[in-house]
């Protein structure tokens, strides 16, 4: 496949290493096609289901934040419960020919091998896009242009996307944006004692255009799941940002078509009370260092993931309409 014979070490980044295998090990099934190159690093965007326009699409998408491993480790566990569940269900393949999946399970790669939450240019990618926040938001951590030295750097003002962010865009134009119904699902961790699911948006207050959408979609989660372990709420609960990617596409989307983009913000401060000792790792902040932890978060959030693909297979079924939205 494109990106195996690419100069970067082997072993570089353990979780690129991971991707490529599970590509190669879907036998044609996933295309996997480099968005763009940073550094020796490709940015993979990796695409299956129905090429209809008209298909509802889910994409999942991890490795914002370079710290935040995690994410990109429960989006491969997805990605490889999925090739192996294709070659044995057929009902499960089926629903392949009505729905369209796309993954960019590394969007940073730079910064994981670094190390860092930014990119190798010092940027937040989740405070880059061209989008202010009229309302009051935090000090540094709602985004700054002060210096790339501090963290949640925005980029200079009037500079183009970082090329990482600029790729993510792309995909969610070609692949999200055009279809009627298209749902996101974007994985970080870092935030508080619970997962939570956040829903836009991340630079105003002002309720969510797809607010209704979110309802229908949580309350048929909750239905199917009674135990699940989230909590879901509107990430300007917690804080406002500007330059927020997934809010500046939602504005792209309008309010004609239904784009969906959810956080799943896993929360490491519970790990941490589990094992202290993470403490003294910078990785530790953001992600279970215990082999078994990590194994255990990796399926936890399985349901979750498959219940989005399901749902966007049912969405007239639960899709709010006329006096009921
Ligand atoms: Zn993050």
């Amino acid at each position: 496949m494109a990106g195996c014979n690419n100069p970067r070490m082997q072993g570089a980044i353990a979780e690129l290493d991971e991707l490529e295998r599970i590509v190669e090990a879907s036998r044609g099934r996933v295309e996997a096609t480099v968005l763009a190159r940073v550094g020796d690093f490709p940015l993979y965007a990796l695409r299956l289901g129905s090429t209809s326009v008209q298909a509802p699409a889910v994409g999942f998408f991890a490795g914002v934040h370079g710290l935040e491993r995690v994410g990109t480790h429960v989006v491969l566990s997805f990605l490889a419960s999925l090739v192996t569940r294709l070659e044995r269900d057929e009902s499960f393949a089926r629903l392949l020919d009505e729905v369209r999946l796309v993954f960019m399970p590394l969007v940073n790669p730079a910064g994981m091998h670094r190390r860092s939450r930014s990119n190798a240019n010092g940027v937040d990618l989740m405070r880059n896009a061209p989008l202010e926040s009229r309302e009051r938001v935090p000090f540094l951590l709602g985004g700054q242009r002060l210096s790339r030295r501090l963290p949640w750097y925005r980029g200079d003002a009037g500079a183009p996307l970082e090329p990482e962010s600029e790729a993510l865009c792309r995909l969610v134009r070609e692949e999200l944006l055009p279809r009627p119904v298209s749902l996101a699902l974007d994985c970080h961790s870092g935030f508080g004692l619970r997962d939570r699911i956040w829903f836009p948006y991340a630079h105003t207050r002002r309720p969510f255009v797809h607010l209704a959408e979110v309802h229908a979609l949580t309350a048929l989660f909750c239905e199917s799941y009674p135990r699940h372990p989230y909590l879901f709420e509107p990430q300007s609960r917690h804080y406002l940002a500007h330059g927020d990617l997934w809010d500046y596409l939602c504005a792209e989307a309008g309010s004609g078509r239904v784009f969906v983009p959810l956080t799943l913000e896993m929360g490491s401060w519970r790990w941490i009370r589990k094992s202290p000792r993470q403490l003294l790792s910078r990785l530790g902040f953001f992600n279970p260092l215990s082999l078994a932890r990590l194994e255990r978060v990796r399926s936890n959030h399985l349901p979750w993931l498959y219940f989005l693909c399901h749902a966007a297979r049912t969405c007239r079924q639960w899709l709010p309409a006329g006096a009921n939205r």
